[in-house]
């Protein structure tokens, strides 16, 4: 895939998928903005890049921030093809009868409000340009676990901004998805393993998925091949979307 001349914002950059996502899109020739809260963390992966990518500290779930950090990447780029809006979190691991409700409200704050905060942030500019979205979601989003009624709701209502999206500007020429990575070998599966809750606890990390396989199932979405699934939400856990990305 060439992506030379494509601009690329990574929400969550600093390690895990968003990672695994920037590296990528950067090696197939993209410049690329990584965010994370931990701006020395997410500095040191765009260091490592180097050439088109740079990084900037960003929680996604502060609008003036996201405003200022999107606002950046165009100036220092000129511009914003593809937006993968990956950055979440899984806590808190908790029952909702002995939930803490900020922490619960916290979840919402990032997986959700955060996702809309950056697609707020960059639709319009991207709706005149074109352009590529892909929104991360999971497997959560249409299946409830125990213990992670907030992850599972925040997933479930991002999978709805990706149907919004696509009825509001799918014929302005954004290509938006929905992209469920599978159980991959992250952080997030550390605290999940620790936590002992739900049969995804259960998992042990050897039968966990490498981040590179769903990096490439995301990297399929940036290009026209992919076209019949905009407005979707692609899934690693879906055997015709890994016979097209060559994992069948
Ligand atoms: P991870 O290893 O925990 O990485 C999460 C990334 O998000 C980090 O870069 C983190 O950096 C960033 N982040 C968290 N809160 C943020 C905030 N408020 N603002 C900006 N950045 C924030 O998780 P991962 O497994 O790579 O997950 C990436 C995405 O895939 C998530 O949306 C997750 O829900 C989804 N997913 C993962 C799995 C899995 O098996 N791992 C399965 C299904 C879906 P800072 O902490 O420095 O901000």
């Amino acid at each position: 895939m060439n992506l030379n001349g494509k601009i690329a914002l990574v929400t969550g950059a600093s390690r895990g998928l968003g990672e695994g996502a920037a590296r990528a899109l950067a090696k197939q020739g993209a410049a690329v903005m990584l965010l994370a809260r931990d701006g020395a963390l997410v500095q040191k992966v765009a260091q490592e890049i180097g050439g088109g990518a740079a990084a900037l500290a960003c929680d996604v779930s502060d609008y003036a921030a996201v405003e200022r950090a999107v606002a950046a990447t165009r100036k220092r780029f000129g511009g914003l093809d593809i937006l993968v809006n990956n950055a979440g979190v899984i806590e808190p691991i908790s029952d909702i009868a002995s939930s803490d409700p900020a922490a619960w409200a916290r979840n919402i704050q990032i997986n959700l409000i955060g996702a809309y905060n950056v697609l707020r942030a960059v639709l319009d500019g991207m709706a005149k340009a074109g352009g590529t979205i892909i929104n991360v979601s999971s497997g959560a989003a249409y299946r409830p676990l125990e213990g992670w009624s907030s992850y599972c709701a925040s997933k479930a209502g991002l999978a709805m901004l990706t149907r919004s999206i696509k009825l509001e500007t799918g014929a302005r020429g954004i290509r938006v998805f929905g992209f469920s990575p599978g159980t991959i070998d992250t952080d997030m599966q550390v605290k999940i393993r620790a936590s002992g809750i739900n049969a995804i606890s259960q998992i042990p990390r050897a039968d966990l998925s490498p981040v590179e396989h769903a990096v490439r199932g995301l990297l399929y979405l940036c290009d026209s091949a992919s076209d019949d699934l905009i407005g979707e939400d692609a899934s690693m856990r879906d055997e015709a979307f890994r016979k097209r990305i060559g994992l069948g």
